[in-house]
């Protein structure tokens, strides 16, 4: 099967290993350099989903050495007081062996070990260019070309999408009061806020705050942003230093009707991108990679390709919107000021310290996905 793959990000980077690891020709087409493509200043969370599908294709041992594990996930709900903390053995018992509720990755590094093992792949071509010369030549076309996707806007589909009145902050500090295996998410009325480790004292703060806010909180000096800091961390967490200069970056929501056009098939941010709150966003577009092969690798689908993205893209609703509408619903829910809000959100910290199957059953949601 000739497949072709428009974008190389962690999507269809990870696409094209998955693909030609089950026998098809990709070509994969890419306007950055190989250098570009690494350089970008992300953290992300990576889940069991991730862990199985790299495992899957037989990647997971290049990148254990560049995730951080967490054993602990800390949620804190400032507005009410309140505190839960999911553990190991929150897990499925498959899960549990791997000592960690999930592990922290920077963009450079896996971004550079995926970019080396497609290095090393015959069946995988790389083309240093936007435009595919002939459509023809291939059975399917994979835009994975990201939330701006130029495909898709050339195929007109239409999509559900709006911008977050909200801006993510990223910077990379040296914290004291914090033990070097836990990650904390903390939900207050300005927005979600986590702290993601990256070994020893270093750890990634991605807070989400209102536009007015972050945009002054950017403006300032490094030092009253630390000060800023101060005042938002939990009781007993204490920042030493800010290593790299904040970024920020807007927050916006998008959901696809189709994730096809023809023989066009959408993956990751191009058919989905969802808020920063609980680390999603990578893992559900790696499960549209796992997805996407299972559906190939399916004999019959071999020479029936026209119905491949169909399937697909009925395979991919359901995972899609729900974690879409949780991630949503946690950020509108934290934000509310509501008394209306405040009972449910009282009962749900009830419930997840009080009972151990909720707990379990929405780690599991978090981490596996359905
Ligand atoms: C500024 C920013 C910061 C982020 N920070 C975080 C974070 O801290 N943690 C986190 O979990 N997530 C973060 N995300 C989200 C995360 O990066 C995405 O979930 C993930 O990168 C999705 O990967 P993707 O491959 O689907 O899309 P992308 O990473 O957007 O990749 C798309 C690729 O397609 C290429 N491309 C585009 N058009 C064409 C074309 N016409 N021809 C050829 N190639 C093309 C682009 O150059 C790009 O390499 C961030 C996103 C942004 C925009």
């Amino acid at each position: 099967m000739n497949i072709a793959i428009i974008g190389s990000g962690l999507t269809g980077s990870l696409a094209a290993i998955s693909l030609a690891n089950s026998g098809c020709r990709i070509d994969l087409y890419e306007r950055l350099s190989d250098e570009e493509l690494i350089n970008r200043d992300r953290t992300y969370a990576i889940t069991h989903s991730s862990r199985k599908i790299l495992q899957k294709i037989g990647v997971w041992s290049y990148l254990t050495t560049n995730l951080v594990p967490f054993q602990y996930l800390n949620v804190i709900d400032y507005e009410l007081n309140k505190q839960c903390q999911f553990l190991i053995n929150d897990l499925n018992l498959s899960d549990q062996k791997y000592s960690a509720v999930g592990w922290i990755a920077e963009h450079k590094n896996i971004m550079s070990s995926i970019l080396k093992i497609i290095s090393n792949i015959d069946n995988i071509n790389k083309i240093p260019t936007s435009v595919i010369p002939n459509t023809n030549n291939y059975d399917l076309i994979i835009a994975a070309d990201g939330s701006n996707s130029n495909t898709k806007k050339k195929l007109k589909t239409p999509s559900f999408n709006f911008n977050y009145d909200q801006m993510c902050i990223t910077a990379k500090v040296l914290l004291r009061g914090i033990k070097s295996n836990e990650a904390y998410e903390i939900l207050n009325s300005e927005g979600p806020f986590a702290i993601l480790p990256l070994g020893g004292d270093l750890f990634q703060i991605i807070c989400s705050q209102s536009i007015v806010k972050g945009s002054y909180n950017m403006s300032q000096p490094k030092s009253l942003f630390l000060d800023y800091l101060a005042t938002i961390l939990p009781y007993g967490i204490e920042v030493d230093t800010i290593i790299d200069e904040p970024k920020s970056f807007p927050i916006s929501f998008l959901f696809n009707y189709l994730f096809y056009s023809g023989k066009y098939i959408y993956l990751g941010e191009t058919a989905h991108k969802v808020h920063p709150v609980g680390g999603q966003g990578l893992n559900l577009c790696w499960r549209d990679v796992d997805s996407l092969t299972n559906i190939i690798s399916i004999p019959i689908l071999r020479n029936n390709f026209s119905i491949i993205p169909v399937i697909y893209s009925l395979s991919r609703l359901i995972d899609v919107l729900l974690i879409s509408i949780l991630t949503d619903s946690l950020v509108r829910f934290s934000r509310s000021n509501s008394i209306i809000f405040g009972l449910p959100r009282k009962f749900v910290f009830v419930i997840l310290k009080n009972f151990v199957f909720i707990r379990k059953f929405i780690l599991n949601l978090m981490t596996n996905g359905l």
